[in-house]
């Protein structure tokens, strides 16, 4: 079923989670997951190692937030998260990894093939063309660390990856990074409070 918001995205994540947090055998987790099976093992066996046991809990405090301000996008996945289930580690497929997040394959595709790691001049272009026709909201919005192939991507936009955003929810959105930030630190350097890319599409 397709998200409506920022929340119902987070908990399909969060669903898969507790599903491997309760697989009692690696070729359950990967009877379950076939899109991104070597990654659901390996989620599984570290639960079953038990070296998870604070990921569902600091999992429930960012939903809860997230709950709370409603976003239309989700915010990237805690990176403490990320990195204890190796979502971060180069062991997978980017189209595991991606699966996994929920990315179509079309983003996936030009993620891998194109090594676009950032907003690009292609995306730049585009939000500047929106920006000239009018008529749009006034900001861009995806995810931290995901490339859409375009700005205008219709199933990022179903899954609630990317979005254009007024100011209240944009205003929404920085509190809860803030919030996000203050009650879940952790060290990776390049998530400090930034679970957003946040664009304005300038009108000319
Ligand atoms: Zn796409």
């Amino acid at each position: 079923m397709l998200p409506s918001n920022g929340f119902d995205s987070l908990s399909r994540i969060s669903g898969i989670l507790n599903a491997l947090s309760s697989c009692s055998s690696a070729a359950d987790a990967r009877a379950t997951y076939p899109e991104f099976p070597n990654l659901a093992e390996h989620i599984a066996q570290l639960f079953m190692d038990d070296r998870l046991f604070d990921v569902l809990p600091r999992l429930q405090v960012q939903q809860d937030l997230v709950k709370r301000w409603q976003p239309p996008v989700r915010p990237a996945l805690d990176p403490y998260i990320s990195t204890q289930i190796g979502v971060f580690s180069k062991n997978f497929e980017d189209s595991e990894t991606g699966h996994f997040l929920d990315y179509p394959d079309c983003c996936i595709r030009s993620f891998s093939e194109r090594i676009r790691y950032a907003l690009d001049e292609q995306h730049e272009h585009e939000l500047a063309e929106l920006g000239s026709r009018g008529g749009t909201k006034p900001y861009f919005v995806t995810i931290s660390g995901f490339v859409p192939c375009s700005v205008l991507c219709e199933e990022s936009h179903r899954r609630r990856l990317i979005a254009f955003a007024d100011d209240a929810q944009v205003r929404a959105m920085r509190s809860l990074e803030a919030e996000i930030a203050r009650s879940l630190p952790h060290f990776h350097s390049e998530y400090q409070g930034r679970y957003y890319e946040i664009r304005l599409i300038l009108s000319r």
